[in-house]
């Protein structure tokens, strides 16, 4: 998982205002006419609103004072007009800020999507389903949040404050200055909160993270979770990051929450002070009464957006946790990427070299100076013990990773010289985990090569042994594989992936062998698809079975990220040393005593 003690956001006390900042210039540019029509419409809802308390002199000294009949109707009807107004502004501004806030929400979670796909293994190896599903979410939600905050407190409540602060300062100047001594004291006290609202939000964000890793954890390994009843054991990891959220959530709201008793109190305070000489001045200095309620009305109107911001600053804060999260992961820069002026791979017959080459996870040495060739047009078989490196061997020919020092090649060309894309178009994978995503078995096949006419699915899967099953199954091409391929058999899965490659035609084949056994009839179907399949390609093939190694051209012995012996399978069985051990230890309960290798 990343280290949160690293995220920068947090760590720069400033860092509030510049996200803000790369926040607004990078999402608020693109819809500037629509923030242009919000604010025309929360400059009516600013205007309407100080229009209200306005009228309340009219209503209390005409009305109420004069007695003048006409003027009822003049002031009920002018009132129907300013709320009429707001009502349709509020709704005109609520309706524009949503939208543009939903548009913003999408193109960051495509952003997002974009830049994981762009990530090479090293990122996916260390990364966590969770950490990163709450960050797609919760991210891009919070950055919306941020940006309607600011546009909202920033339009509608500063506007509507400076249009009540007119009326208040029109109507009686000295009141208002009462009104402010509340200011100094509800903006130190507010600051206080920020910082600890800050803590909770980032734990409480780690917490939901991990709701989702522990979740993802027991659905995929549910068979495991079962086979040993380790229920309970998922359910207290749960039980922990759930309580932890339930914790934090509580300590955010009770925080966020004690800006509500803080203004109440001042507020409650400066409205107290007003009447008391606003009262006073009415009754014993005769001043204007309709002045004084059109001020208290200003006043109390005032209260709500001065509430909010006041609070502004903390649930800004609580918001940018998650956009400093998105941003963090929006950031990282894919370390494998095309060379500058990369060409296109260009395969003229399929040579595969690997020079030197030494690769390592992290600290943990996989290759330590592999040095091989696999034959173009022929198959070349990788055998060694759990471990030895072979999976990583294929791994670095995709340019999963690049390798710590050493070269490989096709046809000449180190593969760090060309663009990734050309050079995975000719390759063409089949493992033994085959994952099939959750779309029709027409699409999964067609991933082999996407823009491929359902003739040619058809005739991959028939070149597959596929197609037969296939057209059994209810749906046909159309069945959907279920999530990882839970629809179809072992068997069934591979072929499918064997007709992916074959669709694919690629000139090089990777070929991880599946080490669980099929049944009979199902493993001659894979094992006829795959001959098909390697015909006439350079093939690598991780290899598990006896009769794969004995078809192979070649065979390498991996140990411990070396070729150690190298031969076909009668002279590399002769020698006596790491293959003879491993074909008597892996092979022997496969052919049956009879075909054993000591036989050949
Ligand atoms: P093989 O395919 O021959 O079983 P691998 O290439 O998978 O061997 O592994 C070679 C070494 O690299 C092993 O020590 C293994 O533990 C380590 N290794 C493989 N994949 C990873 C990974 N994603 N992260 C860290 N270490 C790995």
């Amino acid at each position: 998982m990343f280290n949160p003690a690293k995220w920068q956001v947090w760590q720069d006390p400033d860092g509030t205002y510049q996200v803000v900042r790369r926040l607004i210039l990078e999402n608020a540019r693109d819809h500037l006419p629509g923030y242009g029509l919000a604010f025309v419409f929360m400059a009516l809802v600013a205007v309407t609103t100080a229009a209200s308390a306005w009228i309340m002199k009219d209503v209390i000294n005409e009305v109420f004072i004069n007695r003048d009949a006409v003027m009822v109707y003049t002031i009920a009807a002018t009132v129907m007009v300013i709320f009429t107004v707001k009502g349709a502004a509020t709704y005109g501004q609520i309706v524009i800020l949503a939208r543009i806030g939903h548009s913003i929400v999408a193109s960051l979670q495509r952003r997002i999507f974009r830049r994981l796909t762009e990530h090479d293994l090293t990122f996916f190896d260390k990364a966590e389903l969770g950490d990163l599903a709450v960050r797609i979410n919760k991210g891009a939600t919070s950055a919306n949040a941020v940006i309607e905050m600011i546009v909202i407190t920033l339009g509608r409540d500063i506007l509507t404050l400076i249009g009540l602060l007119i009326v208040m300062v029109a109507q009686d100047p000295v009141l208002s200055l009462f009104a402010f001594v509340i200011m100094p004291p509800a903006v130190i006290a507010v600051s206080f909160l920020v910082k600890r609202v800050r803590k909770h939000a980032r734990m409480q964000f780690v917490s939901s993270a991990q709701i989702v890793s522990v979740l993802q954890e027991t659905t995929l390994g549910i068979r495991i979770v079962k086979a040993f009843g380790v229920e309970g054991a998922m359910q207290r990891r749960m039980d922990v990051a759930i309580d932890d959220v339930q914790k934090q959530s509580n300590k955010i709201m009770a925080l966020t929450a004690r800006t509500s008793p803080l203004m109440e109190t001042l507020g409650g305070f400066a409205v107290a002070l007003v009447i008391f000489y606003g009262g006073y001045s009415v009754i014993e200095l005769d001043k204007d009464p309709g002045a004084f309620f059109a001020f208290i009305t200003a006043l109390l109107l005032a209260y709500e957006p001065a509430k909010r911001l006041a609070r502004l600053h903390v649930n800004l804060n609580k918001a940018l946790v998650g956009v400093g999260m998105m941003y963090e992961l929006l950031d990282t820069k894919p370390a494998l990427v095309n060379q500058a002026g990369a060409k296109d791979l260009d395969v003229s017959d399929g040579t595969v070299v690997f020079k030197d080459v030494v690769f390592a996870y992290g600290d943990s040495p996989a290759l330590g100076g592999l040095t091989l060739t696999a034959e173009a047009g022929k198959t070349t078989a990788l055998v060694g013990a759990s471990g030895a490196g072979k999976s990583t061997l294929f791994a670095l020919l995709e340019r999963f990773y690049d390798p710590t020092s050493g070269t490989i090649s096709i046809d000449g060309q180190d593969i760090r010289t060309v663009t990734i894309e050309s050079l995975r178009q000719h390759l063409a994978v089949v493992s033994q985990d085959t994952y099939l995503f959750n779309i029709s078995l027409q699409d999964n096949i067609a991933l082999g090569r996407p823009n491929a006419s359902p003739s040619d699915i058809e005739q991959a899967a028939r070149d597959a042994y596929a197609h037969d099953f296939i057209m059994e199954l209810p749906d046909g091409y159309d069945t959907l594989a279920g999530e990882g391929g839970t629809n179809l058999s072992g068997g069934q899965r591979q072929r499918i992936a064997i007709a992916r490659a074959m669709l694919r035609n690629a000139p090089i084949l990777l070929l991880d062998e599946a080490t669980s056994a099929l049944d009979a009839e199902s493993e001659a179907k894979v094992q006829a698809a795959l001959r098909r399949l390697m015909a006439r390609r350079t093939t690598l093939v991780i290899a598990h079975r006896l009769s794969t190694v004995r078809h192979a051209d070649v065979i390498h012995v991996l140990d411990r990220g070396q070729v150690a012996e190298s031969g076909n399978h009668a002279d590399l069985f002769a020698q006596d040393g790491i293959y003879r051990r491993l074909c008597e230890l892996q092979f022997q309960s496969e052919d049956g005593t009879k075909d054993r290798p000591a036989a050949e």
